[in-house]
């Protein structure tokens, strides 16, 4: 058994460590934004070259500087996912603050949030609104947002072109459920093993070349086990993914 002293210790170390951790995340942000603002940059002086801004190209200048577009384009794609990660990782290392929330209202402003998004993708995203009056949950609104946030990106990212995406939200007895269908890519048999361990993609969507980083699963499966709730999907591929959601309706102890 450790005495005072080397709980003390112990404890320091640990707040050392947190505060590390917190310095580390806010360098990553940091330097990302400087490598998204300068590729953004060269995005901009390519865009000039395509435009003709500064004379007309020959076809193989225009083709090599297409390439180059398209590779900033990627690049740029990264940064941004890296940027999301990391603040995903900050907000699920916070405090968790409960208080009453409705899903309904959440679902609906983060589905507004993914509009132009799922437009660009030609996905169309259908929020089947319960025909019952679904209570407020005792949660933390912005790590619920984050969980409705990527599994709402997931499933159009993983969509394809002219996909739907319905999400619905009801009462099973003292729980609220919530689930998220698309029509999408699905999910290998191999990859349903691991799908909600940290930075583990499924090989199917690499070679699809959907861009991620695999921190997303593993902070909403965090996210919903630390409200009391479970999540788990049932997957085809090929023939898309449903994601589902429950959420104590009434956190044990009420809200803090
Ligand atoms: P990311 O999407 O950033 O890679 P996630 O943790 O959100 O990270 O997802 C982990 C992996 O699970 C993804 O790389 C993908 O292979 C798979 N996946 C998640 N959601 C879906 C979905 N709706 N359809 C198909 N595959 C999915």
């Amino acid at each position: 058994m450790a005495n005072d002293a080397e709980l003390k210790k112990i404890e320091q170390e640990n707040q050392r460590l947190a505060q590390l951790c917190s310095m580390k995340s806010e360098m990553v942000s940091l330097n990302a934004h400087q490598i998204k603002t300068s590729l953004s940059a060269q995005k901009w002086i390519i865009k000039m070259f395509l435009d003709g801004d500064l004379g007309a190209l020959t076809p193989e200048q225009e083709n090599l500087m297409q390439k180059a577009y398209e590779s900033n384009d990627r690049a740029i794609e990264l940064v941004s996912d890296m940027l999301a990660d990391n603040k995903k990782e900050e907000l699920a290392e916070k405090k968790f603050e409960f208080s009453p929330v409705d899903l309904s209202e959440l679902i609906d402003s983060v589905k507004f949030d993914f509009s132009g998004e799922a437009y660009s993708h030609g996905v169309e995203m259908i929020f089947l609104h319960p025909e019952e009056d679904i209570p407020p949950v005792d949660a933390d609104k912005e790590k619920m947002r984050m969980v409705l946030q990527n599994l709402l990106d997931n499933a159009i990212k993983y969509s394809g072109n002219h996909g739907k995406v319905f999400i619905t939200l009801s009462k099973k007895d003292d729980q609220v459920q919530v689930s998220v269908k698309d029509t999408g890519v699905g999910i290998s048999p191999e990859g349903q093993k691991h799908i909600f361990e940290k930075f583990y993609r499924d090989p199917e969507a690499e070679k699809k070349e959907i861009t991620g980083s695999g921190i997303g699963l593993f902070t909403a499966k965090n996210v919903v086990e630390r409200h009391g709730g479970k999540i788990w999907f049932e997957s085809r591929p090929e023939a898309g993914t449903t994601f589902f959601f429950t959420i104590p309706i009434r956190q044990k102890g009420g809200v803090a």
